[in-house]
């Protein structure tokens, strides 16, 4: 029989399909990836192109701004989203149909000089010095009074929407809460006033009671297959310190995060044959960054199935992986 799961922070429910299940090892990549070169003379995020991206917004370097000698790099996208320029105002088309500028920002960080080094391979003191970017960044683009929200993520290879092979993530920061971060809030907000204790804590402290679910805990953070994936492989890092939001970690809380960061990414490397993957750094909204519900956390979603009609059509996902075994596979991979 199939079974029903649901998420405690968000309410949904997910459909282990037990008779469909597959071995962990089955959803690893079949082909190896071709090498790249360290440096590709037609990538724009290469060291030498600096001209061919937008005017840096920020840089950890050495000489002057938008030359060489940089080892973290972060710029406007090209494309972007949404554009610093314009107001929030809403506007009514034929009275049903609202509208309002795209104003927000739209940064892309280039994690490394090396255009064939991504987070898992990359030394420590690399992804620590990415991970401080970030903090930095989001900590420069809360100080605009029209940012409600900031979303930090990385999309690595096709099939999670990039066909830029250099490492790079982005941040995109909205003039409004997005609805499907308010759900979540929601959700979290109900659990803290009914119980005066936040969700996310309370699920990171049962599964390292139950322990079946978790792929690595350090000093300040747990890594888990949370009981109700949507997805195989699913991996949510979660902090023991309770911070709601990702922009108020101390710095040896961020470089202890990268660390975790790099050994997680590595484990699912090793365990899927190098997967696509999305992940995203969940927060909460800008003015509620002192409230208590909430707690920061990252989410890795390799992208190793499809979703199709009835996820579309219910929300509800259909998995053929239990968290319970992936994990341990997890558990068991190479880490660093
Ligand atoms: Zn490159
Ligand atoms: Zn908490």
């Amino acid at each position: 029989m199939s079974e029903l799961r649901q998420d405690p922070t968000t309410n949904d429910w997910i459909i282990v399909a037990k008779e469909r299940t597959q071995r962990p090892v089955q959803f690893a990549r079949t082909e190896n990836r071709a090498p790249l070169p360290e440096h590709d003379p037609s990538c724009p995020f290469c060291p030498g192109n600096e001209a061919r991206t937008p005017p840096e917004a920020w840089a950890y370097r050495t000489g002057r701004a938008n030359e060489q000698g940089w080892w973290v790099r972060t710029i406007p996208n090209k494309f972007p989203a949404l554009r610093p320029e314009g107001s929030l105002e809403r506007r009514m088309e034929n009275g049903l149909f609202r509208t309002m500028q795209g104003v927000g920002h739209h940064e892309v960080v280039i994690e490394t000089p090396s255009h064939n080094t991504p987070i898992p391979f990359m030394p420590d003191g690399q992804v620590e010095e990415v991970v401080l970017m970030y903090r930095d960044r989001y900590l420069a683009l809360r100080d605009d009074p029209r940012v409600k929200y900031l979303i930090l993520f990385k999309n690595s290879g096709e099939r999670a929407g990039t066909s830029l092979l250099h490492p790079h993530s982005q941040l995109v920061a909205t003039p409004i809460v997005p609805p499907y971060i308010r759900r979540k809030h929601e959700v979290a907000t109900q659990y803290f006033d009914n119980t005066g204790k936040c969700v996310y804590c309370e699920m990171r402290d049962e599964e390292l009671r139950a322990g079946t679910r978790v792929v690595l805990e350090t000093e300040r953070f747990v890594v888990i297959h949370p009981f109700a994936s949507r997805y195989p492989f699913e991996t949510w890092i979660l902090p023991k310190a309770h911070h709601p939001s990702f922009g108020q970690i101390a710095v040896p809380e961020a470089k202890e995060f990268a660390r975790v960061l790099k050994a997680t990414l590595l484990k699912l490397w090793k365990a899927l044959n190098g997967p696509d993957y999305n992940y995203i750094l969940h927060t909460i909204p800008l003015k509620d960054e002192n409230e208590e519900y909430y707690l920061w956390h990252a989410q890795i979603i390799p992208r190793i199935a499809h979703m199709a009609g009835f996820e579309m059509g219910s929300g509800i996902y259909i998995t053929t992986a239990l968290p319970e075994e992936t994990a341990e596979v997890m558990r068991k991979a190479e880490g660093e």
